[in-house]
């Protein structure tokens, strides 16, 4: 059984990697770059829980991590406009130093008005500012979301970064 997995998946044709830049170019006319952010969330939500089950957390922070590395970001402050610029949530930096960053994020893309479930939800979210700012300051960085709008009911997503 695990030959025939393993025969099928190196009988795939080899796929292009798409990059930031290139599912940002949008071609569309008549709708325009945006969509409902329900839309985007029945995928990240629903489906994309359903097929990973529980490692989803995980998995969407390494995903938003390695996306977070290839950003063109300098600067904190360039990383709080471009998740601004991309509708990811509104940011208020609360605490920053060598070692640690604390940001609240208000109107989260992913959480914000949802009835609670009890954990945080922001993984994808955290990983991308683990990975922006793992760029940024040249450090081993590790983000904890320790609030959460639509995990926990609290008002804002809170990301802890602790910076080595
Ligand atoms: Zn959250």
């Amino acid at each position: 059984m695990q030959t025939t997995v393993a025969r099928r998946v190196t009988s795939l044709p080899p796929r292009k990697k798409l990059s930031v830049g290139d599912v940002s170019q949008v071609a569309r006319p008549v709708l325009g770059a945006d969509m409902p952010v329900a839309l985007f969330r029945v995928v990240r939500l629903i489906a994309m829980e359903d097929i990973l089950g529980r490692s989803v957390g995980s998995m969407l922070y390494n995903a938003g991590e390695k996306i977070g590395l290839s950003l063109d970001v300098a600067s904190p402050a360039e990383l709080v406009n471009l998740i601004e610029a991309l509708k990811i949530g509104k940011v208020e930096v609360v605490e920053a130093s060598a070692h640690r960053v604390v940001a609240d994020v208000y109107e989260c893309v992913t959480c914000s008005g949802l009835e609670r479930v009890g954990y945080t939800i922001c993984h994808f979210e955290a990983g991308l500012v683990a990975g922006a700012l793992t760029k940024i300051t040249r450090g081993s960085v590790f983000v904890k979301e320790t609030r959460c709008i639509g995990g926990l009911g609290d008002p804002m997503c809170r990301m802890e970064a602790t910076i080595k």
